[in-house]
């Protein structure tokens, strides 16, 4: 190195790694960079300053900001060899070995991958995810090299700028996040937010510059009585005001929708602990809890709990001095190494050099994981890119298992994400959940400290209403990935029934035929139709006969829709022929009649009956909105008619029970009913689901009355929360 001013700067970065990193080998430093100024000497930045003097500034931030190791630091200085000199990544790895060459080809994909623009392939984005978790330092280089990119932003044109800006907030902060490294994110954060919103920057950064003595003048207000009694005790520490960061007193006053003078928590101090004992911060907090009188509240112990990126502090906010909040902090030293440097700080801490940290193993199988499983299935890149930014800023629940095992979960999450967090087999099983020992629904948001025990059933399947109250991606990755299987199986399987059908019925529906009939009955394709008949809600029988009906008479569209319900169709028909047909004037004959199909009359519903032309007497409920307007409107055309239920003749009638899934549940309500007058129970149906089942009794009663007394008996059944008359 012959030019005296990158000898200097050689020089620098090597002083600077002996302070920084544990172990150092000088000359892999010293090469990488002779390679790299090499490389990079014809190059301009936008700036006008030569090209090597950008990854010179990141192997700087990677030394000092994010000090991990050597390897790091070489990688730094050669990141943007590959990308923009002739020598190639295979060069890097002759001249300087397999790990720094896979750094730099990690950080090269990346930009390779954000130059064009937007991420347009959701499964290339995920790959490039991958590739960066598998060794953590690429993640690290790539913040580093995006962290300089947008301290020298102004150079480039606007366009750029907000176009990087953006990329930053959305992607690169949040994964700083995720690594814990607090001071590269809320940099990263603020120089985002100046480059898309600058003038709520500029203004923000100027109220609080003029409130900066002001403030100043507070905290030490308020620091010195708890410094004079820390002294006392004999605690070693450092308390400070802590800066609050511009993009998240933004976020604030957006989210209360209130001026920066009225975001209240400006205040806030930081007491970091020169110890080895976490116990010391708990002593500490009972200190300042004795100054100032603490908000219970907003008391957050994260040292017992540490979040799932390994951050720990005390959280209290006190009443300081003229009644103001302070927000204070308590942590020790290396607590707060951890806190601003999150993984990085863990490397430095491993114990022994050379085996896996198994809490950085952790940390990338946990980054890998919310990757794998966003990315499940061919999901459009912006629903990835949500996914993404959900899971990464997420706030988190702390929960336990039976055994007392501590799980983190997002907030929001229902015992279905806790039973997929446990395993997908749970998940998929998952029948009924305890939270804190009492059964509770499987859509139940979960608190911190809440103990769920899942109850699991063989028979049990994902319900696909599960999707929409779950927020972990394993859980919805899971959930969807089931419903597609068993929805391609039902189908095919309906679909088998169909043809077996038509065959039977020698009959022959086209194609064409059956995709208008289907749209007619509003199915939006023939998947749904089939799928419709696996699950037993379309009967093929009744579509071939109303198809054949069709064909005879053809009816103009829109006209009454069919049910096409099976279960209720069985229903009032055995209902219907039960009760041994209608009575019409007092006598029994067999005159034409039929139901009208808006408000399906049952036997016990008062009914009259309105005389068609063509179709006999249609009989309607006396309640029936349609029949109402025709009284007044074709009085002569209504007839007197009853159910021949006054000569002992036993009605039908259904019964919809719902309550909690519990196990004999079906036990007690089948006694329920049968214990009272011998009740006859000619039929039931139940499904469970969401940890609550829903039943349908159809029963032989003597009258009204007689029904109501067992939906009375029905509701003392512990456990049940609804019944009501079977009907639509
Ligand atoms: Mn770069």
């Amino acid at each position: 190195m012959t030019n005296p001013k990158y000898k200097k700067k050689l020089d620098d970065l090597l002083a600077l790694c002996q302070k920084t990193l544990p172990r150092l080998d000088e000359n892999l430093i010293r090469r990488a960079f002779d390679f790299g100024f090499n490389a990079h000497r014809h190059d301009i930045r936008a700036s006008g300053e030569p090209f090597f003097d950008h990854p010179f500034a990141v192997a700087k931030i990677v030394a000092k900001e994010i000090p991990l190791d050597d390897v790091s630091v070489a990688a730094a200085l050669l990141h943007d060899v590959a990308e923009d000199t002739e020598y190639t990544v295979a060069d890097i790895r002759e001249e300087f070995g397999g790990t720094v060459a896979d750094i730099v080809d990690g950080a090269t994909k990346i930009s390779d991958i954000f130059k064009s623009h937007d991420v347009t392939q959701a499964e290339s984005y995920r790959k490039m995810l991958l590739s960066m978790v598998n060794d953590i330092r690429v993640m690290l280089v790539k913040f580093a090299d995006r962290l300089h990119n947008m301290r020298t932003l102004e150079y480039l044109p606007v366009e750029k700028q907000r176009r990087l800006a953006k990329e930053t907030l959305d992607i690169y902060a949040p994964f700083a996040h995720r690594f814990g490294l607090a001071n590269i994110k809320w940099e990263l954060e603020d120089l985002s937010f100046k480059h898309l919103h600058r003038e709520a920057y500029d203004q923000i950064a100027r109220d609080l510059k003029s409130r900066r003595r002001e403030r100043e003048h507070y905290i030490r207000k308020f620091s010195q009585p708890i410094e004079k009694r820390l002294k006392d005790e004999g605690f070693k520490f450092e308390i400070s005001g802590r800066p609050k960061h511009i993009y998240s007193i933004y976020n604030k006053m957006m989210k209360r929708n209130k001026p920066l003078e009225e975001v209240y928590d400006l205040f806030a101090v930081r007491i970091i602990l020169d110890t080895a004992d976490p116990n010391d911060c708990f002593a500490v907090y009972g200190t300042v809890a004795d100054i100032y009188i603490p908000n219970p509240e907003r008391f957050k112990n994260y040292i017992s709990v540490p979040k799932k990126n390994g951050y720990q502090s005390i959280h209290t906010t006190v009443v300081g001095p003229e009644g103001k909040m302070v927000e204070v902090q308590i942590r020790t030293l290396k607590m707060h190494e951890v806190a601003e440097k999150g993984v990085a700080a863990h490397w430095m801490y491993k114990e022994h050099p050379g085996n896996v940290d198994p809490e950085i193993a952790n940390w990338v199988s946990w980054v890998r994981e919310i990757f794998e499983n966003a990315a499940e299935g061919q999901v459009p890149t912006q629903q990835l890119m949500e996914s993404f930014k959900l899971n990464l800023y997420q706030d988190e629940i702390y929960v336990f298992t039976p055994k007392g095992d501590l799980r983190i979960l997002p907030s929001g999450s229902t015992p279905i994400d806790f039973a997929y967090e446990i395993h997908s087999k749970v998940g998929d099983h998952c029948i009924a959940a305890k939270v804190n020992g009492r059964i509770v629904p499987l859509d139940t948001r979960l608190k911190s400290g809440d103990q769920v025990e899942i109850l699991t059933s063989k028979n049990q399947t994902p319900n696909p209403d599960w999707e929409q109250s779950v927020v972990t991606h394993k859980a919805k990755a899971h959930i969807r990935r089931w419903i597609k299987d068993e929805q391609r199986k039902a189908m095919d399987e309906g679909k088998e029934t169909w043809e077996r059908r038509l065959k039977r019925a020698k009959v022959a529906i086209n194609d064409d035929d059956l995709l208008r009939f289907v749209r007619e009955k509003k199915m939006e394709n023939t998947s749904a139709f089939y799928l419709g008949i696996q699950e037993g809600k379309i009967d093929p029988d009744e579509v071939i006969a109303l198809y054949q009906d069709e064909q005879k008479h053809p009816q103009p569209t829109g006209v009454e829709e069919a049910r096409i319900d099976g279960l209720f169709n069985r229903f009032i028909t055995s209902a219907r022929g039960g009760s041994g047909g209608i009575v019409l004037d007092g006598t029994r004959d067999n005159f034409m009649h039929n139901y009208a199909k808006c408000c399906q009359p049952i036997p016990g519903d008062e009914v009259v009956g309105f005389v068609t032309t063509g179709e006999g007497i249609k009989i309607h409920r006396k309640s029936c909105h349609n029949i109402r307007s025709m009284i007044t409107a074709h009085s002569n055309r209504i007839v007197d008619v009853q159910w021949p239920g006054d000569n002992g003749v036993l009605f039908v009638a259904g019964v919809r029970v719902s309550g909690d899934d519990r196990p004999s549940m079906l036990n007690d309500l089948t006694h329920a009913i049968s214990t009272y007058k011998n009740t006859n129970i000619r039929s039931v149906n139940i499904e469970t689901a969401d940890g609550l089942f829903q039943g349908a009794f159809i029963l032989n009663v003597e009258n009204i009355d007689h029904l109501q007394r067992i939906m009375e008996k029905l509701k003392k059944v512990p456990g049940v929360r609804t019944t009501e008359r079977f009907e639509e």
